[in-house]
């Protein structure tokens, strides 16, 4: 089948003969080349190798990835964390000498401690790497054991980390570790209360109906302490109340972000007797319901009336409110018997605050 058959062997080929026509036929090239560069030649690449595949192998390379997880207060506040490395240092046996505890190492005496040697082989004369220390100039009789004669070796070693405060989630930091340097990611895990938005915070919060219509105060959980939030009176679900410079520390920059406090209404999923009455009550009395009420009904006159349990307790408070609404009028016209009482009663709103008023200066 001619040259197609492929030949193995490929010495009886006339290219083959071609090639070593000017050698001895005896010499195989791979020998020759050996005796040309030395067995160093083959050993110091394969070595070299190796040891570049184990550091690649561990990440030893240029720069190492570790990826931490830190939990949101974590990042929030900063924290020395500790993490266990693979890192490439100075043999801690040896102390980077290369040589068994109690023995030196000495001038290489197959190069005169220069790293080189000339090998001359028929007309050439090469100058080429120590083949004995391989260019190092130093002859090692007892490599130490613990690092095969590096110098250095692969050591676990606990690092401890200055995590900044205010670290975002993929954010990545530099840092040295042994003779190498490491990047270090932080995964940042999500919170369940804290949202947040580079520097700022946003939580919800809820507060409840008489907080919403009466106004009042409220502690929340901040990134760094307790806050407090005022609430005013008539707040409304979603309103936006900003606390300044209460988010988180900026990282490379100076200040704070702001906490944003998203309220909540929160509604009684159950009330009792007394609190349904009310309502009822209340229900009565509002003027700017959207819709209707469940159980109430507007009368022909505009007037709302509640049809649903408890009557007894409904009908009672309905009473107290007229009694005091009677006994207020009385009570003006009384007190303002000289003024024109002709404006007065109109109002009812202004009434209720002047119940109150009343009740108040009672003895
Ligand atoms: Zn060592
Ligand atoms: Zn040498």
């Amino acid at each position: 089948m001619g040259m197609g058959g492929g030949n193995p062997g490929g010495r009886s080929t006339d290219r083959d003969r071609d090639f070593n026509w000017q050698f001895k036929s005896t010499i195989n090239p791979e020998d020759l080349f050996r005796k040309i560069f030395g067995d160093a030649g083959f050993r110091s690449g394969g070595f070299g190798d190796f040891d570049d595949f184990a550091e690649s192998k561990y990440g030893f390379g240029a720069a190492q990835e570790v990826i931490m997880n830190l939990t949101f207060s974590q990042a929030a506040r900063g924290v020395n964390k500790d993490i266990n490395l693979n890192v490439v240092d100075t043999c801690p046996k040896c102390k980077g000498s290369r040589s068994e505890l109690g023995y030196k190492a000495t001038k290489c005496h197959y190069c005169n401690g220069t790293g080189m040697e000339t090998i001359s082989t028929g007309p050439f004369v090469m100058r080429s790497t120590c083949r004995q220390c391989h260019g190092t100039r130093v002859y090692i009789k007892y490599p130490c054991l613990e690092c095969e004669g590096k110098g250095q070796s692969v050591q676990r070693k606990q690092v401890t980390v200055p995590v900044p405060a205010g670290v975002e989630d993929g954010q990545t930091v530099r840092m040295a570790v042994g003779t190498k340097e490491v990047f270090i990611t932080f995964r940042v895990e999500k919170s369940k209360y804290f949202r947040r938005d580079g520097p700022d915070i946003h939580t919800d919060n809820e507060i409840s109906i008489a907080q919403a219509c009466l106004g009042g105060a409220l502690r929340i959980e901040g990134v760094y302490e307790t806050l407090n939030v005022q609430i005013r009176p008539g707040t409304s679900s979603h309103t936006l109340i900003r606390l300044n410079s209460k988010g988180l520390k900026k990282v490379n920059t100076v200040g704070y972000g702001d906490h944003y406090v998203h309220i909540k209404i929160k509604s009684p999923l159950s009330l009792n007797q007394k609190q349904r009455a009310l309502l009822q009550a209340y229900a009565e009395l509002e003027d700017d319901t959207p819709g209707s009420i469940n159980g109430v009904t507007t009368k022909k006159d505009g007037t709302k009336h509640c049809y649903e349990p408890p009557f007894d307790l409904l009908q009672s408070i309905r009473e107290a409110l007229n009694e005091k609404e009677q006994s207020l009028i009385k009570e003006s016209a009384e007190s303002r018997e000289t003024e024109d009482p002709s404006d007065k009663p109109t109002e009812p709103n202004n009434s209720d605050d002047e119940v109150e008023q009343h009740k108040k200066s009672m003895p």
